[in-house]
């Protein structure tokens, strides 16, 4: 009896979950807080990229309809911009936890649209609710200052002001995250945002917006316009150009992210960018082998290779080399499983689509044709489904081939021998990019010297895994501009006003 109930139980709890993922999967837009279509009438496809099954059809707005989210974000920003801070805050807190209620269909809808393995999906999902969290505690501390006047008849006062409305553009890669990381703050700091997630993965972020709903946001202040990849960039000139939109913050890759740059320029617009890496991962003579095989396994691996801090480049000392590259090797043989990432016994998932498959195998062939070793890998996984990379490894990296200076984007180490630090560290700087930079030294006087001298905005010492709603996220070079999480990651949105009180 005691059995039975329990079983039935668990039926029911199925049941209410299963319609709880389908309450979160919306198939329109949400504008001035509307579920909306787009005018057209037009919709496309989001793919599941394990079994290129259609999770769903989203609508595919064109400059029209982007043009009524940004009218409905400057209105709503109007207001929001006077509410107080605790109250900004105590909304962002509310969105945070109904976030946090619906962690587990967020995860579903995560790896259905993207096919990152569930378990990673559901870090994820933790990972981007930390920065609604973080910046809904950051809504209260946002401080101005009083500065001594020259002149004793004056006093001088410096306030901090939301910049107004804002157009948030993100990646595929981290559905969730990329969204969050920005709109946290912006609404933290009293802006209201236009979000146009990729085309790959609309649905986390339509997610993200019914959550809003429930959290009880006034409607205007989160919106998301979902558009095709053809729509995208008319939709983007339109968002960087509107005389009503203050600032664009952008995640993606480094062409799109220049483009939008000079898009900004026109009207001298406030820009956050978070653009390619090119990583590079040292492993010194003096480290622990192990404990850098285990880092270069999170970070190159995560997401199928596909984040854009994973180590891209990885430079071994000769003294160690033959060593790091035999236990890599055979991790990379135990540990990786490619299948249904829904599955947790699968832990690493497709590529997100046809471009990104046919970019990383034409890398490897490159290298091979150049004269790289193969010493794991080098083809499709078809028989795991159509989008799938064998894990591969590669050494006898030389400047000429294209994994030297491209990001791969993808299950591919490879790996180059250095002799001395000096030489290590002109490869690592030699590239355009300067987002995130690993090595693995036990010398204490060597981590000082080559923390300072790479050219990167954050460096993981002994650490594959570095980023944190605490930390400042962001780049050096081609790499980026500005700083996402963090209490920098308000400034961003913010201005400062100076005020002279005179005649006192
Ligand atoms: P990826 O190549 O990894 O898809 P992109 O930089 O092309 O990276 O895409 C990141 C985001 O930029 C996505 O939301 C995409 O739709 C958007 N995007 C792509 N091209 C443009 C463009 N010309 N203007 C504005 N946004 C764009």
């Amino acid at each position: 009896m005691l059995c039975h109930l329990t079983a039935r139980r668990v039926f029911i709890f199925k049941q209410f979950m299963a319609a709880r993922y389908l309450s979160l999967v919306q198939e329109k837009a949400f504008v001035n807080g509307v579920w909306t279509e787009a005018k057209s009438g037009t919709t496309f496809d989001v793919v599941n990229p394990y079994n290129q099954s259609v999770v769903a059809k989203v609508p595919d707005m064109s400059t029209g309809d982007a043009e009524k989210a940004i009218n409905s974000a400057y209105e709503a920003f109007r207001t929001w911009q006077n509410v107080p801070a605790k109250e900004r805050s105590s909304l962002l807190r509310k969105w945070y936890q109904v976030v946090d209620s619906n962690k587990e269909e967020l995860a579903k809808i995560i790896t259905a649209e993207s096919g990152k393995p569930l378990k990673e999906a559901l870090n994820e999902v933790l990972y981007g609710n930390s920065f609604i969290e973080w910046f809904s505690e950051e809504a209260r501390r946002i401080h101005g200052e009083i500065i001594e006047s020259p002149v004793g008849t004056r006093e001088i006062m410096v306030v901090k002001q939301p910049i107004g409305v804002v157009g948030l553009i993100t990646p595929w890669n981290f559905p969730i995250a990329m969204i969050t990381r920005k709109a946290g703050a912006a609404l933290a700091a009293g802006c209201t945002c236009v979000v146009k997630p990729a085309e790959d993965t609309p649905l986390t972020a339509l997610a993200l917006a019914k959550l809003t709903e429930e959290a009880g946001f006034p409607k205007g202040l989160f919106n998301v316009v979902t558009c095709s990849r053809d729509n995208a960039p008319a939709v983007g000139k339109l968002i960087c150009e509107s005389p009503k939109v203050a600032g664009i913050s952008f995640t993606g890759s480094t062409n799109v992210g220049k483009l939008l740059y000079k898009q900004c320029a026109q009207g001298v617009k406030r820009i956050g960018l978070e653009l390619g890496g090119n990583a590079p991962f040292i492993v010194f003579d003096s480290a622990d082998i192990q404990k850098a095989v285990g880092g270069a396994m999170a970070s190159k691996f995560r997401n199928c290779g596909q984040t854009c801090v994973s180590a891209n480049r990885f430079l071994v000392q000769e003294n160690v080399f033959d060593q790091f590259v035999s236990m890599l090797k055979q991790e990379m043989v135990q540990q990786l499983r490619l299948g249904d990432t829904t599955k947790p016994e699968n832990n690493l998932g497709p590529l997100i689509n046809q471009p990104q498959l046919e970019k990383v195998e034409s890398i490897v062939k490159d290298a091979l044709q150049k004269g790289a070793n193969l010493h794991v890998g080098g083809n499709r996984a078809s028989s795991v489904g159509p989008l799938f990379y064998e894990p591969t490894l590669l050494t006898g990296i030389t400047p000429d081939m294209r994994c030297y200076n491209e990001e791969i984007f993808g299950p591919v180490v490879t790996v180059i021998k250095f002799k001395s630090e000096e030489e290590a560290l002109d490869i690592a700087n030699n590239t355009h990019s300067g987002l995130a930079g690993y090595f693995y030294s036990s010398n204490m006087a060597q981590v000082r010297r080559v923390a300072k001298q790479l050219c990167v905005g954050m460096v993981g010492i002994n650490e594959g895994i570095i980023s944190t709603a605490e930390a400042p996220f962001g780049g050096v070079k081609e790499s980026g501009i500005g700083r996402e999480g963090s209490h920098h990651g308000i400034d961003e949105y913010t201005f400062i006003k100076y005020l002279c009180v005179g005649n006192l």
